[in-house]
């Protein structure tokens, strides 16, 4: 019968788009996005982030930890400010399932280090600029990844522990030629820092904290390409730069004003947010009038 061939005719072609779309889409809706995917096409995301050893810490590292598992092609690089990898971040790394390196070395606290500031709007923790000596050592370890590695692509973004990122970032990033900068909420005194970006070209910037700064821009603020790390073996950061001049002082090495590539949505967007974690107050359990069952046996 015609009816019964057409509708066998509908069947096969159902059933083989059916299956190109199987075979074609490499994120079905039942598969969970994971990011040990690696996907060949994808540069790689090489996130650097210092940590260190206080109470929210384990919150912190989780909360970011948990976003980076919906990163495909990431690699994180966590460098402890320590003299010893801690268990904690060990464990955190191992169980996370994410792709990473883990490393450690303790701020040196030199009567050389130049003071900081102690007003900063930014944030005032102490006197020493933080995680110069930890993105260093990741610097070093990347050169040394990529020298080995056959697929150089890559973008190198610097993130600190208790930011908040959206996975939006991330997809900004990955257009990155030589350098790519956005805004960033919540910070230096304002909503949002962020480049000013005339005919497709950053012309200026909106920041009212050194506004004098070369660059002023957040750590969260911009990513490079990290073959220029290959060719500028020379870049690093610097202990002997005042307090805000740390993001000036690589992004020096590899761009000027008018080579910045402005994204998300030409630095209309924001998709990460300087957010910190307030210190937690405990009650020193010594000084309580009724007695607690210690804890300290438990990982907090
Ligand atoms: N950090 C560190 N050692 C320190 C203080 C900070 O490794 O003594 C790390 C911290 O975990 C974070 C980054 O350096 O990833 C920036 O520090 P913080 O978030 O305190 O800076 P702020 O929020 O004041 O800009
Ligand atoms: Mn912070």
């Amino acid at each position: 019968m015609p009816f019964v061939n057409i509708k066998k005719q509908y069947l096969a072609i159902g059933m083989l788009v059916f299956v190109l779309l199987f075979l074609f889409n490499t994120r079905p809706a039942f598969q969970c996005q994971f990011n040990a995917e690696v996907s060949p096409y994808l540069p790689v995301i090489y996130g650097i982030t210092p940590t260190y050893v206080r109470l929210a810490q384990k919150a912190d590292l989780t909360r970011l930890s948990q976003t980076l598992m919906h990163v495909k092609n990431f690699h994180w690089v966590v460098i402890e400010d320590s003299l010893e990898k801690t268990k904690l971040v060990a464990n955190l790394l191992k169980e996370s399932n994410l792709k990473y390196t883990h490393l450690n070395i303790k701020t040196h606290k030199t009567k050389h280090s130049t003071p900081v500031p102690l007003m900063r709007i930014k944030g005032a923790r102490g006197l020493l600029a933080s995680g110069v000596e930890q993105r260093n050592l990741a610097l070093d370890w990347l050169r040394g990844h990529l020298d080995k590695s056959e697929n150089k692509a890559g973008v190198v973004y610097f993130m600190d522990d208790d930011n908040t990122y959206s996975l939006k970032v991330f997809d900004e990033m990955r257009k990155v030629k030589r350098v790519g900068v956005w805004p960033v909420g919540i910070v230096g005194g304002m909503r949002v820092e962020m480049p000013l970006v005339s005919d497709g070209k950053v012309s200026g910037y909106n920041a009212w904290w050194k506004p004098f700064r070369p660059f002023p821009i957040d750590m969260a603020g911009f990513a490079i390409n990290a073959t220029l790390f290959l060719e500028h073996p020379e870049a690093k950061f610097s202990r002997k730069v005042q307090s805000g001049f740390q993001e000036s002082e690589i992004l020096k090495y590899f761009t000027t004003k008018e080579e910045l590539e402005p994204l998300a949505d030409n630095c209309t967007k924001v998709y990460v947010w300087h957010t910190r974690t307030q210190k937690p107050s405990i009650l020193n359990p010594k000084k309580l009038k009724r007695p607690i069952v210690p804890d300290d046996h438990i990982e907090v």
